[in-house]
């Protein structure tokens, strides 16, 4: 890799340049959760993976031994991270890919005809979820939320009650808010109404130490890039005896739930990351918490009329802040003019629309859409000076 004097990054090929984004500016990152930065350690990896396995993991011959050989490896250390069998782990593309194959198994194949939602999840689980909906004899029910997000547990068990046999999909911590789902109670209540729990845990896996036996979930998905791995990898965890049908079709692979030659590096790289997040998990919960609370101490104090939505300092992821700045700043405005600053951060939930458009959530929240409002999500890289400087621009932008 070649840096101009401007940081352009180029690749040379042949006698040409493949040239990339300009990497001048210093970026202050903080959009971890729509995508977060590779590892050193996992890049290292994954580039070895690349120059030296490079045969398909469906061949017989050695080249294709060592591929398979890589690939079970990743799924044992996936497996024994989140205390399942190898044998429920099946890797995906993502967490999209990882959602609509459990809601459209669950739905085609498993022969489920309730589904129980909330109307704060992932459009990766309302989009299927309104397609699956029009299926004919198949409803679909939200429970209601409270204004920081939390599902209303007695209205949840009140449409079990009615809906036995359902398939329950509320998200481990919310994208956008980072409010946090009480696993154990809504893990009880499916078990209850004899119903299927499915958690888009997409923003938690590599965030906490997760056992899905207990309690007990029966479908989880993850996504490498959202925990310092690869872009373009996941996995979907699906409890023995809830097998379905493959969502895509066309090839044997992942013992016939995934059809398509495996992403061999990415999947690699995707299990380091995750060794390496659970290796350093108290470590980085420590700092993250850390510079959230400096965050939200510094902005109370300097940004009159700033409000924190979701539960910020109640039960809440402590890699995602979101907030509300006084009304009279251009909701349109505020993400560019962070920008201009060199900072990254969201409104909302960028990794779903690739838009600054209005949030869902936050509507289903009850905020006031009229007040400009961001998302700010960290990770183990983030440093104080870079949330010292995040809130000077704020004071500043919101004076
Ligand atoms: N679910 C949640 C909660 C997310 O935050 C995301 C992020 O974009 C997704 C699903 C989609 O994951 P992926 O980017 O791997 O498709």
């Amino acid at each position: 890799m070649v840096f101009s004097e401007k940081g352009i990054a180029r690749f040379k090929r042949g006698n040409s340049f493949i040239t990339f984004a300009s990497m001048e500016k210093q970026l202050i990152y903080f959009d971890n959760a729509a995508s977060s930065p590779l590892d050193e350690r996992v890049l290292r990896v994954m580039h070895t993976c690349q120059r030296e396995l490079f045969g398909n993991p469906s061949s017989v011959h050695e080249a294709g031994r060592r591929a398979r050989v890589a690939v079970e490896d990743a799924r044992r250390t996936i497996a024994k991270r989140l205390h399942v069998t190898p044998a429920e782990v099946f890797f995906t593309s993502g967490g999209t890919e990882a959602n609509n194959a459990i809601l459209w198994g669950a739905a085609e194949d498993l022969g489920y005809s309730s589904f129980i939602t909330s109307p704060a999840e992932h459009p990766a689980v309302l989009k299927p979820l309104e397609a699956i909906g029009s299926r004919h004899g198949v409803r679909v029910h939200f429970a209601a939320i409270d204004n920081k997000g939390h599902v209303d547990l007695d209205h949840l068990e009140k449409l079990l009650k009615e809906n036995p046999a359902s398939v329950v999909s509320l998200m481990h911590a919310n994208n956008e808010t980072g409010t946090l789902l009480p696993v154990k109670a809504v893990s009880g209540l499916c078990a209850k109404y004899d119903s299927l729990f499915h958690s888009d845990t997409v923003q938690t896996i590599g965030k906490f130490e997760m056992n899905l036996g207990s309690p007990h979930i029966d479908f989880a998905v993850a996504s490498a890039h959202k925990f310092h791995g690869p872009k373009g990898a996941g996995f979907m965890i699906v409890r023995s005896g809830n097998f379905f049908k493959p969502f895509l079709t066309g090839g044997g692979q992942e013992r016939n739930m995934r059809a398509g030659t495996e992403n061999l590096c990415g999947i690699v790289g995707m299990a380091e990351a995750l060794e390496l997040a659970h290796e350093r998990l108290e470590e980085d919960q420590r700092h993250i918490m850390d510079l959230k609370k400096t965050c939200i101490e510094n902005l109370s104090e300097r940004v009159p009329g700033v409000s924190f939505n979701g539960d910020a300092e109640g039960s809440s992821l402590h890699t995602i802040l979101n907030l509300s700045l006084p009304a009279g700043i251009d909701p349109d405005m505020l993400l560019p003019r962070l920008d201009m600053e060199g900072i990254c951060v969201s409104s909302g939930s960028a990794c779903a629309s690739g838009t600054t458009k209005g949030s869902h959530v936050l509507e289903a929240l009850g905020v006031d859409l009229q007040k400009p409002s961001l998302r700010i999500s960290f990770s183990r890289y983030n440093t104080h000076e870079e949330v010292q400087r995040l809130v000077d621009v704020l004071v500043k932008v919101s004076g």
